[in-house]
């Protein structure tokens, strides 16, 4: 079928983007298309995205079969599945490990400062889904909370998730939320991540409203700007027992010691 090579083109080219841009690193990351109702293409896993060839993508169904295609498909499937299942819209979805935007996942800050007109606009609220492990259904249940009111997630302790009309829109997403995620670093730097005023996010998100944008939250409507500063989720929860961390500090003490005899 032509349009499942350009399709298979298409993913080999954005994940030589994602690669370049330092938005995942060895064989990280994941990108699939949406080819019709029960058909998908998706990236194999243990593959550099940044070094596909078309015959590398894999060809599966909603349930995760393989359809067609040699590799195996990614590990991280079942959060694309969900996806597609909840949002009929959605075509096309990115997962990488962009460093600023995994950041603010590891510190539990969801990206909802009205800080740029742009991102108000074009990307909305990105909130944090919960800590799953990788691979198992935790991970789609923690993203089924905000599919329906975002366009991508911060994946706790992991990284992101966009979603789009189609595969370049999913990756623009992801670019403006790692370019979000870097401004507002490097204002708190500065300590000046001062949020728009309410009135101007509200003409911004009249603006979006005439341009036909839905499917995300704007940002800061119902709350007054400045609140949302450094709000984040609870800390994980700490899983060494008090037993385990006296035994790793009287192995580390012990290994010390005994180095420092050696040098006595
Ligand atoms: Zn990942």
């Amino acid at each position: 079928m032509i349009s499942e090579i350009k399709y298979k083109k298409q993913i080999c080219e954005i994940g030589k983007r994602i690669y370049d841009k330092g938005f995942v690193a060895a064989n990280d990351g994941n990108i699939s298309i949406r080819l019709c109702e029960d058909e998908f293409l998706i990236t194999p896993t243990g593959v550099s995205k940044g070094f596909m060839t078309p015959e590398m993508i894999v060809k599966v169904n909603a349930a995760g079969e393989v359809l067609e295609g040699d590799y195996r498909p990614t590990s991280e499937m079942k959060m694309h599945m969900l996806v597609y299942q909840e949002r009929p819209d959605i075509q096309a979805i990115v997962h990488v490990h962009p460093p600023y935007a995994t950041a603010f996942a590891i510190a539990g800050i969801p990206l909802d400062q009205a800080i740029m007109p742009e991102s108000v606009v074009y990307l909305g609220t990105i909130p944090v889904a919960a800590y799953g492990t990788p691979s198992t259904e935790e991970v789609p249940n923690a993203v089924k909370k905000y599919v329906y009111d975002h366009q991508g997630v911060l994946l706790e302790n992991h990284g992101a998730l966009t979603w789009g009309r189609d595969l370049e829109h999913a990756y623009f997403l992801m670019e403006s939320m790692e370019f979000t995620s870097k401004i507002n670093w490097i204002a708190k730097q500065l300590n000046g991540d001062r949020e728009l005023s309410k009135k101007h996010v509200q003409t911004l998100v009249d603006m979006k409203t005439k341009m036909g944008i839905k499917g995300n939250s704007p940002i800061g409507v119902d709350t007054e700007p400045g609140v949302h500063a450094m709000k984040r989720i609870p800390p994980m929860e700490k899983n060494l027992s008090k037993q385990d961390l006296q035994t790793i500090v009287e192995n580390v003490t012990k290994n010390i010691l005994d180095e420092l005899k050696k040098h006595l």
